[in-house]
């Protein structure tokens, strides 16, 4: 038996809540229970309990949080939706890889899939907080779904994953030998990384370019481990350690 992963489903600055209540009853039909809304602009509510049908404990459960950063704190692997390219590419799964990646890394990494809002998406900064981006090929000409629809897709592609890895029963031998670093630990790294550029005359902070964002987008791409982190670390407190009474 292959357990459901406890995945998060995020989702962003929701309008309506009867999305929020379709969208709870979709995960309680694929499984899933984790609901973590950040700023909904109408929660808890009636609306959204009509909607939920029998999934009313997973609106019951869910956690209110004031920002994307908070809700992926604790996770190693973050997929962002959208219905469009953006200006900056990013790695992109598609439904059945984004699932697949999901089922395959849980137990090391808890995963959150995030999801934007009905008229606008996700901003182009919460998007960068994401390791992948997933977009559910949908036609061209009207290439957005409906939010909770959306919510059905790749939950129900999540569904299939876990029904595929329990018929087949894979060994898990290609794991990684170390947990990622997770949302909370790369942030902070961030910051440092920031500050030392800073430090060196390499980043001015009046005219920065697109210099974080493509370093986001680069260590994003190799989702680093704890220990690859705490080297990272170290060796920008060695630079500002040996910078001091330099200048
Ligand atoms: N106009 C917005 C679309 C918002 S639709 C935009 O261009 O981004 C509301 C949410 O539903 C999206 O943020 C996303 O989470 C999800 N969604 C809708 N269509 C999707 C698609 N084709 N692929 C992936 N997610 C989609």
């Amino acid at each position: 038996m292959i357990a459901v992963p406890d995945i998060k489903i995020v989702l962003v600055n929701t309008s309506h809540p009867g999305n929020i209540g379709a969208a709870a009853r979709a995960m309680k039909n694929m499984g899933l229970s984790s609901l973590v809304l950040v700023q909904p602009e109408e929660f808890p509510s009636g609306v959204a309990v009509g909607r939920a049908a029998s999934a009313l404990d997973i609106l019951e459960h869910a956690t209110v949080v004031d920002s994307l950063q908070e809700a992926v704190a604790d996770c190693g692997l973050v997929v962002g939706t959208s219905a469009r390219s953006r200006s900056l590419p990013w790695p992109m799964l598609s439904p059945e890889q984004c699932a697949e990646k999901i089922v395959k890394e849980q137990g090391q990494n808890r995963a959150a899939l995030v999801f934007g809002r009905e008229d606008a998406g996700l901003t182009n900064e919460e998007l960068q907080l994401c390791h992948f981006h997933v977009q559910i090929p949908s036609d061209e000409k009207y290439s957005s779904l409906n939010l909770a629809a959306a919510v059905m897709v790749l939950t129900y592609e999540l569904r299939k994953a876990v029904l595929n890895a329990e018929a087949q029963q894979e060994s898990a031998d290609d794991e990684w030998d170390q947990p990622r670093a997770t949302g909370e630990q790369v942030e902070h790294f961030y910051e440092h990384l920031e500050k030392v550029l800073i430090r060196v005359d390499f980043h001015d902070p009046d005219n920065p370019r697109q210099l974080m964002q493509r370093l986001r987008r680069l260590f994003g791409r190799v989702r680093i481990d704890v220990m690859e982190m705490n080297i990272l670390r170290g060796i920008l407190s060695n630079i500002e350690h040996n910078l001091k009474g330099k200048d």
